[in-house]
């Protein structure tokens, strides 16, 4: 199962659990154990919304002389469709991630654009509950990786950060080099996590409470996206968390090193 590669850090002095998360299988143990369930839950998960949409399509067809049940109807069609299409997505990503487990697309990309980019994703939801989102980025901090995988990781844990706030709180983005590593923070005040659902949350279409997070329109493959997409860029996924006071998920990839060296070679040449 998922829990085989998930290490627990317990710090003795808190309640705070804090986990690291590494893939140490190889890549076969990897792709055999992929194989073996993903294909149930995709079928599983897809039919959700495939029946909502189904009963909607009668509903709106019985209510044809009521033009009120009509609009409520079709309104709930279209979120019905709108999450199947982003869970439809989020299988390719994931799916697509599985199977090219090392990323070959690697460029140096600028952590400041990432933050950028996955704010602006968020900035619609965020200005709807009148929610802050604050960022701090160290100066001229790079990674090395996939853009669009990295793209996908950041976005994704801005989006929960704000799905899971309460109107009004702050969200803050924060990155910074420690120790040839770019730890790059985001932080909510939101309703936080149950320590004993911590080492579940990552698991592919996990969620601390299913009728919540579909009424927020969530997968259940956010974490589990972003969880690949550390191990394939060489880095790893921390969170913290506390019921009732909030959530902090730490992203730790490898830093790109400028090499002043490299600079000055091909200046003498
Ligand atoms: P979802 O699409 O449901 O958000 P994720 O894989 O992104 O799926 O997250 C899995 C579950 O973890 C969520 O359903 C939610 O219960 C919990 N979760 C994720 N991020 C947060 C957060 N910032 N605050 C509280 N709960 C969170």
């Amino acid at each position: 199962g998922t829990t085989a590669y998930i290490h627990a850090r317990v710090a003795p002095l808190t309640s705070r659990l804090i986990l690291v998360l590494a893939d140490d299988r190889t890549r076969e143990q990897r792709v055999e154990s992929i194989r073996r369930d993903f294909v149930a839950n995709v079928s599983h998960e897809l039919k959700t919304p495939v029946g909502a949409l189904n009963l909607l399509a009668e509903a709106v067809g019985e209510a044809k002389d009521d033009p009120e049940a009509v609009v409520r109807f079709s309104s709930r069609m279209h979120l019905e469709s709108e999450r199947l299409t982003r869970l439809v997505q989020q299988i390719i990503d994931l799916s697509r991630l599985q199977n090219d487990i090392l990323s070959d697309d690697a460029t140096a990309i600028k952590v400041g654009e990432l933050v950028g980019e996955a704010c602006e994703h968020s900035a619609t939801e965020a200005e709807h509950k009148k929610i802050d989102i604050v960022t701090s980025v160290e100066p001229d901090l790079q990674v090395h990786g996939d853009r669009s995988q990295l793209h996908a990781a950041v976005s994704n844990l801005v989006e929960n950060a704000v799905t899971y706030s309460p109107e009004g709180s702050r969200v803050t983005v924060t990155a910074l080099l420690d120790d040839g590593d770019v730890r790059l923070t985001v932080t909510d005040n939101g309703i936080g996590i149950p320590g004993e659902e911590l080492d579940r949350i990552f698991e592919r279409f996990y969620r601390v409470d299913p009728a919540r997070a579909r009424a927020t329109g969530g997968t259940g493959l956010g974490l589990s996206i972003v969880k690949h997409v550390a191990a394939s860029n060489g880095g790893t996924v921390e969170v913290w968390s506390e019921p009732g006071l909030g959530s902090s998920f730490t992203l730790v990839l490898p830093a790109f090193q400028h090499d002043i060296d490299e600079d000055s070679e091909r200046n003498r040449a």
